[in-house]
């Protein structure tokens, strides 16, 4: 049977204007959470209860998590509040949030928040800000719409119940309804990989009941609920309707917007699939990268979660790794090298998306590390499954040559590994591979050996012979 049930609600709004100071303080004034030893963790939403109903409230503002859960068809939120700074007004990413809000067509109820500023004229910013939105297509109930407009002190509080009743109303308005009996349908608004419980996932519940010991299918992903919690930690057996609970037990980690019961989608399947193909097609078959990220910090994760899959073999080799937007150098260096270009958190600039598009560069940008490594992650398996991944053993610098009758001995020093005959061979100028061969002969000093080890010189004799130079590198490798 279909029963009311608590709306879920999100806040966006421009930097600064004051989300995460409304969202503290609501959950503040609201939340009972000293019931459980005052421990208020995170995990992505959180539940109050106004005038004895509930809300929901997804605890993370901002747009790209907003974006990324639309773009993945996940409906989560059923009313947005936007917040705008009364000394502000409407800021690029207050319009960006209008558009995000009319395109997923939510209701929205506008807040004018820090109306405690002093010194601002609350009146003048007032009729500044309605002009504004009306400009926007956003249309106030003052002149005949449907959006109401409250204006709020995050900081003080002043408002902040008004803005509670409105959201009630409007709730009541579109009459929201789930069926605890119904298969459970929910939408992952937060995951990570934590060091000891493992893959974490908060869900939100749209329809049903979740229960501890369910086996469950979350965008791909195995799993089997080992534990259950509310926004308070406080352990739980089922989860209902609009409840937002963080459940342990699945097998890896999902990305946000991943709903219950979803398979892999077939889009992104066949995106990795692009991708595995086009590194089966190159001459090399390492995943080779162009990384640009929002900051170091990020770069830093994707490095480390990257570079975790060379502890047995190459499998990763990052060619440029730099924060800022995709420019054309990028792309030029990624053609030049056969990599892709990974972007997260930042723009691909239109001269380097078409400098792409010409040189049929893959660009791949995201906006959420795991989902950028859950991907690349998926390309590793792939190459590794197909057979294609090398594993180099060792490297050495051509540091002179010598005249042996007709042939060449490359005087080289190995710099990583060892190099050994029997080894595959192959001599590589800056990155480009000049050929492959052999070892014909391999002296270390005078003596005819069959190893020889990082730190050491050695004479090398190829067959076939290749036109090498001083300054080239020669690597020994095998393929997996
Ligand atoms: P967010 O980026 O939208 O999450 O903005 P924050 O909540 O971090 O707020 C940005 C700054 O504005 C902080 O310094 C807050 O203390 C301040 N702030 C937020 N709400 C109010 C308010 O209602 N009044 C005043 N005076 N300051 C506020």
């Amino acid at each position: 049977m279909e029963q009311a049930r608590p709306p879920i609600i999100t806040i966006l709004g421009h930097v600064d204007h004051g989300k995460t100071t409304l969202l503290d303080y609501i959950r503040k004034t609201s939340v009972a959470a000293k019931e459980h030893g005052g421990i208020t963790q995170h995990i992505g939403a959180y539940q109050i209860t106004h005038n004895s109903k509930p809300i929901t409230f997804i605890d993370t503002p901002g747009h790209a998590a907003f974006e990324k859960m639309r773009s993945r068809g996940a409906k989560v939120a059923d009313i947005a509040i936007l917040v705008v700074a009364a000394d502000d007004g409407v800021m690029p990413q207050t319009s960006e949030a209008i558009k995000h809000i009319q395109e997923a067509k939510v209701p929205l109820v506008v807040a004018v928040n820090k109306i405690d500023l002093p010194g601002i004229n609350i009146k003048v910013q007032m009729e500044k800000i309605k002009k504004q939105l009306s400009d926007r297509d956003v249309k106030l109930e003052e002149y005949g719409g449907d959006t109401p407009l409250v204006p709020i002190s995050a900081k003080t509080g002043e408002g902040v119940d008004k803005l509670l009743e409105t959201i009630e109303l409007v709730a009541e308005l579109h009459e929201l309804k789930a069926d605890p009996q119904a298969q459970v349908a929910g939408v992952v608004i937060e995951a990570m990989l934590d060091k000891f419980k493992g893959p974490v996932a908060t869900i939100l519940v749209r329809n049903g009941t979740l229960n501890k010991g369910d086996q469950i299918m979350l965008g791909g992903i195995k799993g089997k609920i080992r534990g259950m919690f509310d926004f308070n930690m406080k352990a739980i057996t089922e989860a209902g309707p609009s409840t937002p609970v963080e459940i342990l037990g699945l097998e890896a980690v999902p990305s946000v917007g991943a709903k219950l019961g979803e398979e892999p989608k077939e889009m992104e399947k066949a995106q990795v699939q692009s991708l595995v193909d086009k590194l089966k097609q190159g001459e090399n078959k390492t995943l080779k990268l162009v990384i640009k990220a929002d900051k170091q910090g990020s770069l830093e994760a994707i490095q480390a979660g990257l570079e975790k899959h060379n502890d047995e073999r190459r499998v990763v080799e990052f060619k440029f790794l730099g924060t800022g937007d995709i420019v054309e150098d990028n792309v030029k260096l990624a053609s030049s090298t056969g990599s892709i270009v990974i972007g997260f958190n930042i723009k691909v600039l239109p001269a380097a998306q078409k400098l792409a598009d010409t040189d049929h560069v893959l660009i791949r940008t995201y906006l959420i590390i795991y989902e950028l490594l859950e991907e690349m992650e998926e390309v590793i398996e792939g190459l590794i499954k197909v057979g294609q991944v090398e594993e180099v053993l060792g490297k050495a610098k051509i540091i002179a040559e010598f005249p042996h009758g007709k042939e060449r001995i490359a005087g080289s020093r190995i710099v990583e590994g060892s190099i050994a005959k029997g080894q595959r061979i192959r001599v590589v100028r800056e990155d480009t591979i000049i050929g492959e061969t052999k070892l014909k002969s391999l002296r270390k000093v005078k003596e005819e050996v069959n190893k020889v080890e990082k730190g050491n010189d050695c004479g090398m004799l190829f067959e076939p012979q290749l036109d090498f130079q001083i300054g080239d590198t020669v690597e020994s490798f095998r393929v997996i």
